[in-house]
């Protein structure tokens, strides 16, 4: 059998070796953490449950898949409800929005609260699904660094109707030309920020991201969002996959330009492949140090990181729903402070999750578990200590006005998650979410590859590699990752 090592057991690491359990290789992986997901994490406080990183699924058939690929029935091991709501949005001056899965449904609500024309918005999802659908084989399913991908009957496709990625104008731009509220436009230009970035900057080609929400569906897996981690590292494990905790990798070993051993707790370990699930940078930093870097690539910028309030409400509040928006007054600005000044605005976009209104287990009786979370700059040199506390006062002031509610007197228990933190315990640089930013048209060509040209034998996957960060995503580099490692072992 070869053997496989993989770095890291973020939720790429762990598709990737299942994927590659599945096809008879040896799979090991090595977590520096003391459990797996990386920022797929869960914890409980005081009779409260949280899922601490992400709160949304979109395309739950890519982990579907994982079980199929082992002959498996999904629907035994991880089972998830698709949403009726996606998501509730609160306006400044008193306008809520509720965005209905249904888009005949949110296209009314849209012109009972807004008067925007019905048609505009079944216009711009029939346009959302033609991009997906034109660009997702191409630019998302394949390595964009191999000849056979331009080779496809799909890259022609998609080469003879570039001008559809709508690459050379703004996500904001365009969303100004399908829609004509003002409040329209901001909550489709909300969709920049899934991966880290700044709609007054990215390309409309980030319009494909409505096409999984209304289209495809928003999901809720039963358990909570850890139970994807939990249920896919059972699945490798019946696979065979050995996964070892406390497992900080300090070295990947190259000899004659192949890669051939990893140093894990100051012992060398040798293996046919070697995968790395760490973020891309500190791979290089951290476990290449003495080989050539890809300067260009690395110096890419970041996308956004997160600061989360996890609060215990002793209340509940019946106007919110899983996933609310409370919008900032000035979108551009917040994003001028955000991307160029590398600070927050003080009317920051507040995201409040609440899994209990799926799960009543999350809370105990009479309470709520908020996840409240604002975008914030990855880590520069920002005094993260005043900001927190500047922005957990702008952020209750801000709930407790448009939910009419004292907010700071219904918490019974905190944890705060901050980009330090986030750094500290994923290696992501800079404490990134989602690697590099989409902030340019060129950004889908100057993430890494999923391999290494220099070094044989050497790949990468999860969120700082193609084809990009969140969960989808990663789940899909994971896939491009094992037919790689595969078709080396073809060829
Ligand atoms: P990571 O999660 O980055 O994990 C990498 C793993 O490698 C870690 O476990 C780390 O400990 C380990 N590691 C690093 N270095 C070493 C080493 N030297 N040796 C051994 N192990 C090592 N995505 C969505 O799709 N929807 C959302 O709603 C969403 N919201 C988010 C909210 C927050 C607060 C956060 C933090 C993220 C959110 N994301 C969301 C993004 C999503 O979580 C990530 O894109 C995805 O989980 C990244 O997975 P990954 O495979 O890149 O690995």
């Amino acid at each position: 059998k070869m053997s496989v090592a993989i770095i890291g057991s973020g939720i790429a690491g762990i598709a990737a070796a299942i994927r590659l359990a599945s096809s008879g290789y040896e799979v090991t992986v090595f977590e520096a953490a003391e459990s797996a997901g990386g920022k797929i994490k869960e914890f409980r406080s005081d009779g409260y449950r949280f899922d601490a990183g992400p709160s949304l699924l979109t395309l739950p058939v890519l982990v579907d898949e994982l079980f199929t690929l082992c002959g498996k029935d999904s629907s035994v091991y991880f089972r998830y409800q698709k949403l009726d709501t996606i998501c509730k949005y609160f306006f400044e001056d008193g306008i809520s929005i509720a965005a209905f899965a249904d888009p005949q449904k949110f296209s009314k609500e849209l012109f009972q609260k807004t008067g925007e024309p019905v048609e505009h918005l079944l216009t711009y999802l029939s346009e959302s699904k033609a991009l997906y659908d034109l660009t997702a084989p191409v630019f998302l399913e394949r390595s964009l660094h191999r000849l056979n991908t331009y080779l496809s009957t799909n890259a022609w496709k998609a080469f003879f109707q570039l001008y559809k990625l709508d690459a050379f104008q703004t996500l904001h731009d365009r969303n100004r030309k399908n829609f004509q509220s003002e409040k329209v436009v901001q909550l489709f230009d909300r969709y920049a920020t899934y991966n880290g970035s700044d709609p007054y900057l990215a390309p409309a080609t980030l319009k494909v991201i409505p096409h999984l929400e209304y289209n495809l569906g928003a999901y809720f897996p039963e358990g909570g969002m850890y139970n994807i981690v939990r249920s896919l590292v059972n699945l490798a494990e019946e696979m065979g996959v050995s996964f070892y905790y406390n497992a900080n990798v300090e070295r990947i070993l190259v000899k004659n330009k192949k890669a051939i051993a990893v140093s894990v707790n100051k012992k060398e370990i040798a293996f046919d492949t070697i995968i790395s699930n760490m973020d891309v940078v500190n791979t290089y930093r951290k476990l290449l140090p003495g080989e050539k870097h890809p300067h260009n690539i690395l110096s890419q910028e970041r996308s956004s990181s997160a600061l989360v309030f996890y609060w215990g409400i002793n209340k509940q509040f019946p106007q919110l729903d899983l996933h609310n928006i409370f919008f900032s007054a000035d979108y551009k600005k917040e994003f001028d402070f955000l991307t160029r000044k590398k600070e927050v605005y003080s009317d920051p976009t507040v995201y409040l999750n609440i899994s209990a209104k799926m799960q009543a287990s999350d809370a105990p009786s009479g309470g709520e578990n908020w996840f409240t979370m604002i975008n914030v700059p990855h880590i520069g040199d920002q005094n993260w200590k005043a900001m927190i506390n500047e922005l957990r006062t702008a952020i209750l002031k801000k709930l407790s006005r448009l939910l009419k509610e004292d907010i700071s007197s219904c918490i019974v228990s905190e944890s705060i998650l901050d980009p330090q933190t986030i750094e500290a315990t994923t290696s992501s640089y800079q404490g990134a979410l989602y690697g590099s930013s989409s902030n340019n048209r060129f950004a889908a060509f100057l993430r890494h590859k999923n391999f290494s040209s220099q070094i044989k034998n050497l790949y990468f996957c999860g969120g700082s590699v193609h084809p990009g960060g969140g969960i989808p995503l990663c789940l899909l580099s994971a896939k491009i990752v094992s037919e790689l490692v595969q078709g080396a072992k073809n060829n």
